[in-house]
């Protein structure tokens, strides 16, 4: 099958759009017609060599789309059919699925992105995190799409499966922000805006968002910041016990990335406080922490991949906040492109134009 994708061939340069075949579909995969796609960190992150990519790749990781063609062996979707695709899978059979962790799928975690098409030139390409969504069309696994219903317009229906799934789960399920608390979000991007949102529908009484970017400090407080601190002229972790009675957040969601945002996120807890780890910089990247903060301080740290959400169950109940308003997605998706425009997607993106950027093959 023929399709038309924005491709990287070589790390930090223009992509090449243009056509390329796609394989023929395993018995478990289906077609998806791509119709929405978010550009975020970790497409740029892709882009930059900084997530492990091999090229050439097709990038973007979750998309909504219309189903196109249903593999033999798949049940319960039929072409016609809305979908979101996630990055993150869940087959219900492996020990993680089984424990009730999808976020750790085994599937997730079985190497390197798979090969989805070539090039006119022969070259093999790959779709990253098994999505590949800067393309008219996506070869996926089953188990890694979701029905959508027909309320939520395309642009905000693709955030699904990108910052909204990870920052409700960071401060519902991981950080389980109880009304009153106070949270403290390190970075306001696209991540940790939506836990800001989140942090507000917790009920939470102090939410103190933390940027060195005045706009975005601007954004959290129109989406329920009482506070924010600028990390790039005050020491964050001081603001932020001083905004506490000296004590530290109750919880402290990091969705910045960078090794010294994660220590600073451990050191503004308060003791026996809750610190959920979402951001990420390069692949290979170390974090130095003091001991003690570890272990006499009693502090409760805890991962964050995809919001640790079980998407059967919590994709319906995200869907209806946005439905209902309760989440406003509309500061989002500042702007949407055609592919041809993904080089300019990119520049955009790292120089903060976009909070999110939405593509629409
Ligand atoms: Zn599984
Ligand atoms: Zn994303």
């Amino acid at each position: 099958m023929q399709t038309r994708a924005a491709v990287l061939t070589q790390f930090e340069s223009d992509f090449y759009v243009g056509p390329m075949q796609l394989a023929e579909p395993a018995p478990g995969q289906l077609v998806v017609r791509t119709t929405a796609a978010p550009f975020c960190s970790t497409d740029w992150m892709g882009w930059r060599a900084m997530r492990r990519k091999q090229p050439p790749v097709v990038l973007g990781h979750t998309a909504v789309g219309v189903v196109e063609h249903v593999g033999s062996a798949v049940r319960g979707f039929a072409p016609g059919d809305r979908v979101v695709v996630a990055g993150t899978p869940e087959c219900g059979e492996c020990f993680y699925c089984g424990i009730g962790r999808p976020d750790q799928c085994s599937v997730l975690m079985d190497g390197s992105d798979p090969v989805v098409a070539t090039l006119p030139d022969g070259r093999d390409v790959r779709a990253a995190g098994r999505v590949g969504a800067y393309s008219e069309r996506m070869l996926v696994q089953a188990i890694q799409v979701h029905r959508l219903p027909d309320s939520l317009p395309d642009e905000v229906a693709c955030l699904l499966g990108c910052g909204v799934s990870t920052a409700l789960g960071a401060v519902f399920t991981i950080g389980e922000v109880q009304p009153g608390q106070s949270v403290a979000v390190v970075g306001l991007g696209h991540l940790g805006l939506w836990a800001v949102q989140a942090a507000r529908l917790a009920g939470a009484g102090r939410i103190i968002g933390i940027d060195g970017h005045p706009g975005r400090r601007e954004l959290a407080v129109s989406m329920g910041a009482t506070d924010t601190v600028d990390s790039g002229s005050s020491d964050p972790v001081a603001a932020v016990q001083q905004l506490t009675e000296g004590r530290g957040a109750d919880v402290v969601i990091e969705a910045a990335g960078p090794a010294i945002a994660t220590r600073q996120a451990v050191m503004m807890a308060r003791r026996a406080g809750t610190v959920v780890l979402a951001g990420v910089a390069h692949s290979a990247t170390e974090v130095d922490l003091p001991q003690l903060q570890l272990t006499v301080h009693g502090k409760r740290i805890l991962g964050c991949q995809n919001g640790q959400i079980s998407p059967r169950t919590d994709m319906p109940r995200f869907i209806s906040l946005l439905e209902s308003g309760e989440l406003d997605p509309s500061p989002f998706v500042t702007r949407t492109y055609a592919l041809d425009e993904i080089d300019t997607v990119v520049r955009r993106s790292l120089a903060l134009d976009d909070i999110t950027g939405v593509l629409t093959p």
